[in-house]
């Protein structure tokens, strides 16, 4: 059973030399910044039907919709600032150098401006594009898109697109995570539901090996808090200090 408490009846995790720290983060980290990334209650996402705004066949019937979404998103993002959740797993990561694996669900670049410099987008970065036919690579891109003219094209002739891993597309570094679950010693998920698969089966994939700490940070018990140890409950933006004993 997991021990389900206030995170201040917890103590800071001691590792020991050689320990490795995999953490996952997911929307509640960043909704602290600011950042509205959950549905509403309508199965709506900022007003507009998931399916339209973020899935391939959306792209294909109107990308002028497409990037007005994400033009708003980028827009949005610009004026979120990090919270002190993202500044602790960058200071954890100048501590533990690659001993700490982070992977984010978040497509925002909030670690990234807290300062953390290896972080895994698992579901694509907002502020980068690519083309949509090619397996050419994506580039850093902070524009914002209104109107069909307004579309970049790549040399090929395609329009550019999100970044972004839309629904029923695979999500990115799943090679890369497997290897990081295998060699974890502490698994620390962050603000994530427990319920967008793959990730949330990340923290069963690393019980069934064994002999690993798992560890879950937000403001209430999760859906699947039964597959964690401990379940430490705050704000992310008070817990993940005290986790690392900042
Ligand atoms: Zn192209």
């Amino acid at each position: 059973m997991a021990r389900v408490a206030p995170f201040d009846r917890f103590s800071a995790l001691a590792l020991t030399e050689g320990e490795r720290v995999f953490v996952l983060t997911g929307a509640g980290i960043s909704a602290e910044s600011g950042i509205r990334t959950f549905r509403d209650g309508n199965g709506l996402w900022e007003e507009h039907r998931v399916e339209d705004v973020a899935s391939p066949e959306g792209w294909q019937r109107d990308p002028v919709l497409v990037w007005r979404f994400y033009a708003e998103r980028r827009a949005q993002a610009a004026t979120c600032p990090p919270n002190a959740a993202h500044a602790a797993l960058a200071k954890a990561e100048a501590n533990l150098g690659d001993r700490l694996f982070l992977c984010t669900q978040n497509v925002d670049p909030l670690h990234e401006r807290a300062g953390s410099r290896r972080v895994l987008h698992m579901h694509g970065e907002l502020f980068r594009s690519r083309c949509e036919n090619e397996d050419a690579p994506d580039f850093a891109d902070e524009g914002t898109y209104f109107g069909a003219e307004a579309i970049p094209r790549c040399a090929c002739g395609g329009r550019v697109r999100p970044h972004i891993v839309w629904f029923g597309e695979m999500p990115m570094g799943l090679a890369a995570i497997a290897e990081a679950l295998d060699r974890c010693n502490v698994f620390v998920t962050i603000g994530s539901s427990g319920v967008v698969y793959p990730a949330a089966g990340f923290v069963r994939q690393v019980r069934q090996r064994g002999g690993v700490r798992t560890i879950y940070v937000g403001p209430e018990a999760p859906e699947n808090a039964g597959a964690f140890d401990e379940c430490r409950l705050g704000p992310a933006s008070q817990v993940v200090p005290a986790l690392f004993g900042f």
